[in-house]
């Protein structure tokens, strides 16, 4: 069943670069609602821990030491249709093949700094949420 929640995280890359407010802007614009939201760290456990899915993965291991090399802005965002909606609103894995106007395609950097995470189902934006902010209040 759709929760129209979905959760995203503004990567290493775009918090350095200063793309916090023009990304969250973009998001806002779209019509997402932030239901939470933080500026935090990951330690290279956790990220790889989040990213425990890619483990086999030949990127695995450089992927947990950018996504643990600076901070970090992981949000959860609600919106009818949300997973889709905001997929469509972040564009491709690979910035290269991004839609033009998308928040990859206007920030990311490579195919591993991609400015930007968007959960691809309701169970994981489920599951992604409460990595982060499991036991804090909910709006
Ligand atoms: P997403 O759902 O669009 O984020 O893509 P994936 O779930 O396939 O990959 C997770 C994350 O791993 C991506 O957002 C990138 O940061 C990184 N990634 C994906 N593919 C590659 C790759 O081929 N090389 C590297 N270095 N990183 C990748």
């Amino acid at each position: 069943m759709a929760t129209n929640k979905t959760f995203t995280m503004i990567k290493p890359d775009a918090v350095e670069a200063g793309n916090i407010g023009a990304i969250t802007k973009m998001i806002e614009e779209a019509g997402f609602t932030i239901k939470a939201m933080k500026l935090t760290k990951l330690s290279s456990e956790r990220a790889g821990e989040f990213y425990e899915v890619h483990k086999e993965r030949p990127f695995y291991n450089d992927l947990c030491a950018y996504m643990s090399s600076g901070a970090i802005v992981p949000m959860i965002l609600e919106k009818e249709n949300a997973i889709e909606d905001f997929r469509a609103l972040i564009g491709a894995t690979n910035p290269q093949d991004a839609a033009e106007g998308t928040i990859r395609n206007l920030f990311a950097k490579s195919i591993e700094a991609n400015a930007i995470h968007g959960s691809d189902s309701d169970e994981n934006a489920g599951i992604e949420g409460s990595f982060f902010f499991a036991g804090t209040e909910k709006f």
